[in-house]
């Protein structure tokens, strides 16, 4: 069976780990959370990082940290991983889904701006499957209308616009690290700043709300949205390689794109220029839009075959969840989930395995016709 995604240890995993379990720090309060936290720093050129629990944590912390607040609405894109809305909603403030762009499937900047309102207090790009939004045309319209700007980089860890790393272009960044992400931690986020203020009040927001130099005295209502030394420990090991990481993704991503292209019957996500994806899942749009149910069967199939593949996020406007934050009639977003799929990308996935995959995904299109 060749999964959709699996980690990769190249190094030190298993020292780092077993160090924490030798010394008996397995708590947060170890010294890899802050080794960990700065490795990041140093990889994204920023300030400050605060590892959380998960990506999901991250966001939540962020958007706290920014003071958004009940009421408060927060553009998100209609195509993410739910997430992105769960955490909006977990703070009590209000997601506003936002049309996403045909030919990158990120949000459409053009689309922002009539969603806004005067209770609308920030935007979450989402940088989908490693790939950066036009974080030039967002920034613009947050400083013209004096919003936020919290990247969802939880797929993209390692992505650029220019010389500068995503997560590095709005208030914060957050990443995650769950198994199936570019670095893993088992769970684990992070946030990025470069506001030394912002990154004080997030600090003490992800431990209880309590002082860092006056224990047990709580400055303001907080969390725990800490991470493990364990979990930084495996973080550790894996910044080391990074830059192996995401070589690896984009080889991969190369040897689909030689066949898929050749075949004709696939569309590809388009980079914005300047822009570089880290390709996390390489992911397609078929030529055909398939239903539900087709869809659903192509992907059975392909399993009993062997091979993992996975279906598009499903456009968050047409889930129970989410529906009353819909504005439009989102038929881009739509057409995409119809025809899209994502195809195994991992570290040990081989050449001959992306050869054998699309061959029997052919094979399986040639009876539909
Ligand atoms: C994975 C992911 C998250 C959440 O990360 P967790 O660590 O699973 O909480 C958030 N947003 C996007 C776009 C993701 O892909």
């Amino acid at each position: 069976m060749i999964p959709i995604s699996k980690p990769k240890f190249l190094g030190n995993e298993k020292k780092y780990v077993n160090k924490c379990l030798e010394t008996v720090w397995i708590s947060s309060q170890g010294d890899f959370v802050g080794k960990f936290e700065a490795a990041l720093e140093e990889f994204l050129d920023v300030k400050h990082v605060v590892c959380t629990s998960n990506g999901t944590t991250a966001l939540q912390l962020a958007l706290s940290g920014l003071g958004i607040s009940p009421n408060d609405e927060v553009i998100v894109p209609n195509i993410t991983f739910g997430a992105t809305a769960n955490a909006v909603l977990a703070i009590g403030a209000k997601p506003v889904l936002a049309e996403v762009c045909a030919r990158t499937w990120n949000v459409d900047a053009d689309k922002i701006e009539p969603l806004l309102t005067k209770n609308t207090k920030a935007i979450i790009p989402v940088h989908l499957y490693g790939n950066p939004c036009n974080m030039i045309a967002i920034n613009k319209i947050a400083a013209d209308h004096d919003l936020f700007i919290v990247e969802d980089c939880a797929e993209a860890l390692g992505a650029t616009v220019g010389i500068k790393k995503i997560g590095t272009f709005g208030n914060c960044g957050t990443f995650s690290f769950f198994s199936n992400k570019l670095i893993t931690t088992g769970e684990g986020g992070a946030v990025s700043t470069d506001d030394t203020e912002l990154y004080h009040k997030l600090l003490i927001m992800r431990d209880h709300g309590m002082r860092p130099e006056k224990r047990y005295w709580h400055e303001q209502p907080g969390f725990n949205y800490r991470m493990t030394n364990m979990q930084a420990a495996i973080g550790c090991a894996q910044m080391e390689k990074i830059e192996r990481f995401i070589e690896k993704r984009r080889e991969i991503h190369s040897w689909y794109l030689d066949i898929l292209e050749k075949d004709g019957r696939f569309t590809f996500q388009d980079t914005e220029s300047g822009a570089s994806s880290i390709c996390w899942l390489f992911s397609s749009l078929l030529a055909n839009v398939l239903n539900d149910q087709e869809k659903q069967k192509l992907l059975e199939t392909m399993k009993i075959k062997g091979f993992e593949l996975r279906d598009f996020f499903y456009p968050l406007d047409g889930q129970p969840a989410f529906a009353d934050y819909s504005y439009s009639n989102y038929q881009i977003s739509s057409n995409i989930h119809k025809r899209g799929i994502s195809f195994p990308t991992f570290f040990d996935l081989k050449k001959n395995d992306v050869k054998n995959i699309t061959t029997n995904l052919f094979k399986y299109l040639e009876l539909l016709k």
